[in-house]
């Protein structure tokens, strides 16, 4: 069985149907798709499957458009970009697909099937009973033309069904090895609905060999369908030797070792971005769902995965989502930013939340205070919640910090605190923290926790803050003094 593509330059395919959000493990597949054709020096196509047109919409078409590029995944042909061997949306290929099932029925590759709904689910029934694989039992098969005429007299409309072969298939899957197929467990499927509308496996099949994919990277979940598709090529004429290949991706399981879904993990890419995850961070992290670059590493820009991917080095075991991780690695992406790009990226948050605005005050104040923030937090979503001091309006402390600090002790370290600070002759992060220190730890003799953290809560309404000294120079002399004072 073919094992290498025969030196032809790769072209891989990322293929949803968008029927909703695009998911972790659709992104984990498109992802892989991506870096395998940039690591060869290849062409990634993105093409969307959109033949089911109840479930699919053009809401998730755009999502999914969005979401791609969002995350950098650029395509050398597909929507927006288009591409010899376009249009890119199944919907817009209609025709296409009914030239070949026409094909197919000339040659006798497949075959019209009459058989009504009820028919088809009384054989299932008979089957369960029986305890046998369920599956068509080829009943129009071999009609004559008087059975033919007479289904027609009656009114029926014929859907296509492939004739599936007696006998096996053997494909080498490039992370699974040899895998086979009893053709008693894949009976002849269907191409066509009554209506005219081409079924994925058709479909699919069709556009792999005219845009001339030479690799299929996607879900385990579709390993069942790969012989129905090699009939398919089969009956196109494509040689075996032409086949693409296929390389089947492990499943994504949740932390309960089920299949994950939205019943166990947040799926969604959209709720991971709104989250304020780095689509640099989701990248990495995902690349590490049934891949690894080797040595132990964990940390990948996207130009090191690239370089580093290779089909060999994707594991045929599942792999476990790990929110922790990827919280580590987002934390690790963010402190790598340089502060131009966490500006950017910080700012809508800051605007979305109404924590800030982008007048040119607020715009200087939030370029201050992002080193001080840069370091201590995994998610973007974290940013407005430890600004917000700097940019209320009405300040006021939450309630249960402010019960941390109804206490005598605190009154006093807030007392003295309001009387040396109102005589520092300059207010910067370094001169607060010495006049503080020599006041509250080395004269009161207190331990720093206690004495900074009433200074904290007074002065950003908050046990939780950025660095103490450095927010009250961020404030500024008159609204820390006035708070402090206020806090008393
Ligand atoms: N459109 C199919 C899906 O979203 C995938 C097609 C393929 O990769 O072969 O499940």
């Amino acid at each position: 069985m073919q094992k290498d593509n025969q030196g032809k330059p790769v072209r891989v395919r990322f293929a949803p149907s968008p029927t909703g959000e695009l998911h972790v493990g659709n992104i984990r597949t498109a992802l892989f798709d991506w870096a395998y054709a940039r690591h060869t020096g290849g062409t990634f196509i993105f093409r969307i499957e959109d033949t089911d047109t109840e479930r699919v919409t053009p809401e998730y078409i755009q999502a999914a458009i969005n979401t791609l590029k969002w995350l950098g995944l650029d395509w050398d042909e597909g929507p927006e970009v288009g591409g010899p061997n376009g249009p890119y949306l199944q919907s817009q290929r209609l025709d296409i697909y009914a030239e070949w099932a026409a094909k197919f029925l000339a040659q006798g590759d497949a075959y019209h099937c009459y058989c009504s709904s009820e028919e088809l689910e009384a054989v299932r029934e008979e089957q369960r009973k029986a305890n046998v694989a369920p599956g068509y039992n080829g009943h129009c098969r071999n009609l004559t033309d008087a059975q033919i005429a007479e289904y027609v007299a009656q009114g029926r409309k014929p859907i296509v069904r492939m004739r599936m072969p007696d006998g096996s298939t053997t494909f080498t899957d490039l992370i699974r090895g040899e895998v086979t197929f009893e053709h008693k467990f894949v009976p002849d499927f269907v191409l066509v609905r009554n209506d005219g509308s081409p079924l994925y496996t058709l479909a699919v099949a069709v556009d792999d060999v005219l845009m001339n994919v030479t690799h299929v990277l996607r879900g385990e979940d579709l390993l069942s369908s790969t012989p129905r598709q090699l009939r398919v090529y089969d009956a196109m004429g494509v040689k075996p030797t032409d086949y693409p290949l296929f390389a089947h991706l492990p499943f994504v399981m949740g932390q309960d070792n089920a299949k994950l879904s939205k019943r166990n993990g947040e799926t969604s890419i959209a709720w991971y971005r709104d989250a304020g995850y780095l689509p640099e961070a989701i990248c990495n992290y995902l690349a590490l769902l049934g891949w690894s670059p080797g040595e132990d590493r964990e940390n990948v820009t996207m130009t090191e995965l690239t370089e580093l991917f290779t089909v060999e080095r994707v594991h045929s075991s599942p792999a476990r989502f790990d929110m922790k991780k990827l919280e580590a690695i987002n934390g690790d992406k963010i402190r790598a930013l340089t502060l131009d790009e966490f500006f950017s990226w910080a700012m809508p948050f800051l605007l979305k939340s109404g924590t800030a605005t982008s007048s040119d005050s607020d715009v200087a104040l939030v370029k201050k205070a992002l080193p001080i923030i840069q370091e201590r937090i995994t998610t973007l979503s974290e940013i407005p919640g430890l600004l917000n001091f700097l940019f209320v309006k009405e300040f006021a402390i939450e309630a249960e910090s402010a019960a941390k600090i109804a206490d005598e002790a605190s009154k006093q370290v807030l007392a003295i605190s309001a009387e040396r600070l109102s005589s520092l002759a300059e207010w910067n992060h370094a001169a607060i923290e010495e006049v503080l220190r020599k006041a509250l730890i080395e004269e009161l003799g207190l331990k720093p926790r206690i004495a900074f953290s009433a200074l904290r809560i007074a002065v950003t309404g908050s046990h939780i803050s950025p660095p103490l000294f450095e927010s009250m120079e961020l404030l500024g002399t008159q609204t820390s003094l006035a708070r402090i004072k206020a806090a008393l």
